[in-house]
C-alpha cells in the first residue's frame, strides 16, 4: 500500500553495470572464452623466443580458477580477485603463474570488501597490481614483457576514469592501450623472463604475456555486457585434484607430513627443500648431496620437483607442502633453480598469511653447489643463518 520507490535500474535500463562480484564473474568467464580461443597463438609467440606452454599455461591456470570460484564463490570482487590469484600462483607451472597470480591478489587485497568498486578505484588497485608484479619480476617499462602491455592499459584506465569516461569507453581505451603495448614488444629487446636469453634476437617477436594481458583486458571490457555466469548449484568440486586450496592445505599436507611429531620444538635442525621445474634433477641433486654426507646423520630434506601431473614447471603446492614436512621449528632453507621457481618461492614468502613456516627463506646459490652446502651445514647442526651463509659461500666460488 505505500508508495514503491522507483528503483534506479527501472529508469536507467541500458547504463554500465556495477563492478560487482557478478561482473567479475564474468570476468573470469570472458577470460576463460578468450585464452581458450587465442591459446594456439600464445602458445605460438612463446615457442619463438621462450619454451611454448604460455598457452596452455593460461588455459589450465583460468580453467582452475573458474573452477575455484564457483566452488568458493567469494562474496566480494577483491576476494575474487584474491582467489583468483592464488589459484593462479598454485596452478600454474610457469612463470606467469606467480606474476599474473601476484598482480591479481595484490589488485584483490586493494579492493578490500568493496562491494562494488568504481572504475577509479578498480584502476588504482590495478596499478598496486602491476607494481607487485614489478617488484617480483624485476621487469621495468620497455624490457618486453607482460608490464608492457599492463602499465599502458592501467595509465588509460584510470585516466579515463578520472575524466569522467563511462564504463564501457574507459576499457575500451585499456583495452587498446594493452593492444598497442603488447604490439610494440615486437621492436624490443627482452630483459626479463627466458626470452632475454635470445638476446637481441628476441627482437622482432611480440612478447606472449603482453599479448595475455591485452587478451585479460578484453575480457574486462566484454564483461560489461556479457552474460550472467550460473555457477553449479551446491555441488563443491571435491574431485578436482589439481586446484590446492591454502587455506586447507595444512590438512591436505598431512599424509606427506605424517613422520613429523606433532609438536614442534627449537632444537630440531634446519629444513631444506630443493625446488627445481624437474621432479627427475630435484631428486637426484639430493640424492648427490645424501651421499656426499658420508655418515653425517642427513638433514630434514625434501623435494619439490616438477609440478603436480609430473610436467616440467613449478608448483606452488608442492613447494609448500615439502616445506611443511620438513620444518622443525627452526627455519626452512628454499633453494630453487631459476625462472618460475624463483618468482614462485618469493612470492609464496610474500604472501600475508603465509602458508609457510615461520622462518623459512630463500636461499641465493646455484642448485647443486647450494645443495651440498646446505644439506651439510643444516646436517651438522647450523641454525638458518650459517646455512644461508654456506650458500652464499658455494655461489662465490668460482670455476676458473
Ligand atoms: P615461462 O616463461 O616460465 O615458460 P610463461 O610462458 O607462462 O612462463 O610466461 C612467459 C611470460 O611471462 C613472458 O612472455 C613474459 O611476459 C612474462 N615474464 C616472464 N618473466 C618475467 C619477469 N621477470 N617480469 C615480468 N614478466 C615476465
Ligand atoms: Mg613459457
Amino acid at each position: 500500500m505505500t508508495a514503491a520507490p522507483t528503483t534506479p535500474s527501472a529508469t536507467t535500463p541500458a547504463t554500465a553495470p556495477a563492478l560487482d562480484t557478478a561482473y567479475f564473474r564474468r570476468w573470469i568467464a570472458e577470460t576463460n572464452r578468450l585464452v581458450r580461443r587465442d591459446s594456439a597463438r600464445l602458445t605460438e609467440l612463446d615457442a619463438v623466443i621462450g619454451d611454448g606452454d604460455h598457452g596452455a599455461n593460461l588455459v589450465r591456470g583460468f580453467g582452475a580458477v573458474g573452477a575455484a570460484v564457483a566452488e568458493q564463490r567469494p562474496a566480494t570482487p577483491g576476494a575474487l580477485l584474491t582467489l583468483a590469484g592464488t589459484t593462479l600462483t598454485n596452478t600454474v607451472g610457469g612463470a606467469s603463474g606467480p606474476l599474473f597470480g601476484t598482480a591479481l591478489r595484490r589488485t584483490g587485497k586493494v579492493l578490500g570488501d568493496t562491494g562494488a568498486p568504481s572504475v577509479l578505484e578498480l584502476g588504482a588497485a590495478l596499478g598496486a597490481g602491476l607494481r607487485s608484479v614489478q617488484k617480483l619480476g624485476g621487469a621495468e617499462i620497455g624490457d618486453a614483457t607482460l608490464v608492457d602491455a599492463l602499465a599502458p592499459a592501467v595509465a588509460a584506465l584510470s585516466e579515463a576514469a578520472e575524466a569522467d569516461r563511462p564504463l564501457r569507453e574507459a576499457l575500451d581505451e585499456a583495452v587498446s592501450a594493452a593492444r598497442a603495448g603488447a604490439d610494440a614488444t615486437e621492436g624490443l629487446e627482452a630483459r626479463k623472463g627466458r626470452a632475454s636469453y635470445l638476446g637481441e634476437r628476441s627482437i622482432g617477436h611480440q612478447d606472449a604475456g603482453a599479448n595475455s594481458v591485452a587478451l585479460l583486458m578484453e575480457a574486462l571490457r566484454e564483461a560489461v555486457d556479457a552474460p550472467e555466469v550460473s555457477l553449479a548449484p551446491e555441488e563443491p568440486a571435491a574431485a578436482e585434484p589439481a586446484v590446492a586450496e591454502p587455506a586447507v592445505a595444512e590438512s591436505a599436507a598431512a599424509p606427506a607430513a605424517a613422520a613429523q611429531p606433532a609438536a614442534k620444538t627449537r632444537t630440531g635442525r634446519v629444513g631444506v627443500v630443493l625446488v627445481s621445474h624437474s621432479k627427475a634433477v630435484a631428486e637426484s641433486v639430493a640424492a648427490l648431496s645424501g651421499a656426499l654426507l658420508g655418515s653425517v646423520d642427513p638433514a630434514p630434506l625434501a623435494v619439490a620437483g616438477g609440478t603436480p601431473d609430473g610436467g616440467i614447471g613449478t608448483s606452488a603446492e608442492l613447494i609448500t607442502a615439502a616445506a611443511r614436512t620438513v620444518d622443525e621449528g627452526v627455519g626452512v632453507a628454499l633453494l630453487c633453480d631459476m625462472g618460475s621457481a624463483v618468482l614462485t618461492v618469493k612470492s609464496l614468502l610474500g604472501e600475508v598469511p603465509s602458508q609457510l613456516p615461520e622462518g623459512t627463506r630463500i636461499v641465493d646459490a646455484p642448485f647443486l653447489e647450494g645443495a651440498v652446502a646446505i644439506t651439510l651445514t643444516s646436517a651438522i647442526g647450523g641454525d638458518i643463518d650459517a646455512v644461508l651463509a654456506a650458500a652464499e659461500d658455494a655461489r662465490g666460488y668460482r670455476k676458473r
